[in-house]
């Protein structure tokens, strides 16, 4: 039997770190911070982005990917709110890819674009697994999802720079111990940033924008790699 298993994996792999390096060059040369923003259904990622555009939009030009396994819905909704956005149909797939990104970026004119946000699909588990060349990785967990998730779902919490703890004005109606979704991500990974929010009262948001203004700044004297 020849060996051409590994040799095939591998290439896949690297097919898309390229692809991952690719969009990267894209990003810095049109001087554009891109996040790619992750959770489980339902947990307010458009909600987080009308907010974020609503807050942030006389200050910063931003520009929105929306990726979803069918439906335009969040591009809509998006849309609404009027900036540039592009709506990827994964067709199933359960997550974003570099290949998804390079052709969605064909689609918008990414010259005044100072932020782009990439709502990737849905899912707790494999977005986590591809690079998609974006500067940041930012995770949105739910109260009412629970304390465990990310005990459960590591991989997510580890390779974010960010979490936001959405919903907080669920808590009194619900057994969710923030302190404990807090030290479990410290121990995963002691960088992390941690903001608890309420896209539906406003609460806490502030701190999230003044994550993004900063991050704006360092991406503009370079200090963001
Ligand atoms: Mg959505
Ligand atoms: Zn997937």
């Amino acid at each position: 039997m020849e060996k051409v298993s590994i040799p095939v994996v591998k290439n896949v792999l690297e097919a898309h770190e390229k692809l991952a390096i690719k969009n990267r060059e894209i990003f810095d040369s049109n001087g554009i911070l891109t996040l790619n923003l992750m959770s489980s259904p339902g947990a307010g990622k458009t909600s987080l982005l009308e907010q974020t555009i609503k807050g942030l939009k006389n200050q910063v030009e931003i520009a929105v990917i929306e990726g979803d396994i069918q439906s335009d819905e969040d591009a809509r909704r998006i849309q609404k709110r009027g900036v540039q956005v592009v709506q990827i149909n994964t067709g199933g797939a359960c997550h974003l890819d570099g290949s998804m990104i390079q052709s969605a970026l064909e689609s918008l004119d990414l010259n005044p674009v100072d932020l782009l946000i990439i709502e990737n699909v849905g899912n707790l588990v494999c977005p986590a697994e591809f690079n998609l060349g974006e500067h940041f990785k930012v995770m949105l967990l739910s109260v009412t999802e629970g304390h465990d998730k990310p005990l459960k779902y590591p991989l997510m919490f580890q390779k974010s720079s960010v979490l936001l703890i959405n919903k907080i004005d669920l808590l009194p109606y619900i057994d969710c111990d923030i302190e404990k979704i807090k030290s479990t991500c410290k121990s995963l990974n002691p960088q992390i940033e941690t903001f608890e929010i309420s896209c539906k009262t406003s609460e806490g948001l502030e701190n999230w924008f003044n994550w993004i203004i900063n991050k704006l700044n360092e991406f503009k004297q370079g200090t963001v790699s």
